[in-house]
């Protein structure tokens, strides 16, 4: 068995043989994916999950998954490296505010909109009550801006208990 991997020692060791001062044998797991030239992919993805593990979890998968597996993991690892606390959870829990923000955003602009559309449908179907309408559109204007203030600064602490079960819990 060693005899085999010996035969094609010429060709230089990817990344992560190289950083484990080992042989790069032909049918090596890592080599695909780990090239040489980016030694510091494979050393964030070592000091998270280490080199056995990843070894492991790239056997137990098929082929045609494991280049998706090794950019997951890539990802997972620098996060980590980055926030050391969060990882990437961290930019989920953010993204996840942002998207909650935005759709507030989004509901109230709706909302305006339909609030707008009825105040003008009101208007053209009774030109008579226009005198009663005509001081309230600056002051109904201002309301929805100081309002969704509120409800952003409620979100983000409503929303962060929320995501932190619910990425617990899966
Ligand atoms: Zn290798």
């Amino acid at each position: 068995m060693r005899d085999m991997s010996r035969k094609q020692g010429a060709s230089s060791p990817c990344a992560a043989c190289k950083l484990l001062r080992r042989r790069c044998a032909q049918d090596c797991v890592f080599a695909p994916y780990f090239p040489a030239d980016e030694p510091q992919k494979f050393a964030n993805v070592h000091k998270v999950f280490g080199a056995s593990n990843v070894s492991k979890m790239l056997q137990e998968l098929p082929m045609h998954q494991r280049s998706d597996a090794v950019s997951s993991m890539v990802y997972e690892a620098n996060a980590r490296v980055r926030d050391p606390v969060y990882g990437c959870v961290g930019a989920i829990s953010s993204l996840q505010q942002q998207v909650d923000v935005l759709q507030t955003q989004l509901a109230l602009a709706q909302a305006e909109v339909v609030h707008m559309r009825m105040r003008q449908a009101t208007s053209f179907s009774g030109l008579a009550g226009n005198s009663v309408e005509s001081g309230s559109p600056s002051s109904k204007l201002t309301t929805p801006h100081s309002h969704s203030r509120s409800l952003f600064a409620m979100d983000m602490v409503v929303d962060q208990t929320n995501m932190g079960e619910s990425l617990w819990s899966c």
